[in-house]
């Protein structure tokens, strides 16, 4: 386990007194082994941000995720611990391997960009040494054999179930419905050869490929 007292201290060791912020942060990585990180209007991070105080980290981070980034995630294992000072905070600072479950492409919290970037460049940006500290020490475990982001996988077919409704058949041998069933659902081109042929090739997220976070 992880102990704050081994925790590796980033920053300025002056005296000053300091406001005490426990903040947790996200390692993500995806297929290329690309790390995501933040631009937000004071600085580069990783996805993640001070704890509050009814909040666990995990909790706090998966709000955070949804703030910044847009993302739903499944959280996974604590990675390691590290504390980073700056000139107001003094953050104990958890870093966490995450997947993300939906990516929705709208962060909640405006002025929030987020950036994939290899592990190198990703830590030249981040603007905290502990940040770039988990990004080097941290992403090339998480990267083989984790699959953070439902990938997009192209539709080579179609089938229909017992139920009449159609399925996609993707090219990694999942499959994934594609129903029309208004109001709810509308796809009125799946009810047509010609309109299933028209969507052969466009990608669907595959759930089936999306696992969560393990760390070897
Ligand atoms: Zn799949």
């Amino acid at each position: 386990m992880h102990e704050w007292s081994t925790a590796r201290r980033f920053g300025p060791r002056d005296e000053r007194t300091r406001t005490f912020r426990p903040s947790v942060y996200a390692l993500a990585v995806n297929e290329r082994g690309q790390v995501a990180i933040v631009r937000a209007p004071d600085g580069t991070f990783l996805p993640g941000g001070g704890i509050d105080p009814n909040e666990t980290p995990e909790s706090a981070l998966a709000r955070e995720a949804m703030e910044e980034c847009g993302w739903r995630i499944a959280v996974g294992d604590c990675l390691g611990l590290a504390v980073q000072a700056t000139s107001l905070y003094e953050k104990p600072s958890s870093f966490f391997a995450i997947s993300i479950v939906d990516d929705t492409g709208t962060p909640t919290e405006a002025g929030h960009t987020t950036l994939w970037l290899p592990p190198d460049q990703a830590a030249q940006q981040l603007m905290h040494e502990s940040h770039a500290w988990a990004v080097r020490e941290f992403a090339g475990r998480i990267g083989p054999g984790i699959r953070t982001i439902r990938p997009a996988r192209r539709i080579i077919g179609f089938h229909q179930d017992a139920e009449q409704h159609w399925v996609a058949d993707l090219e990694c041998g999942h499959t994934q419905h594609v129903r029309h069933m208004p109001p709810w659902q509308l796809r009125p081109w799946v009810l047509t050869p010609e309109g299933r042929a028209g969507k052969i090739g466009l990608e669907l997220r595959c759930a089936g490929c999306a696992d969560g976070p393990t760390v070897s």
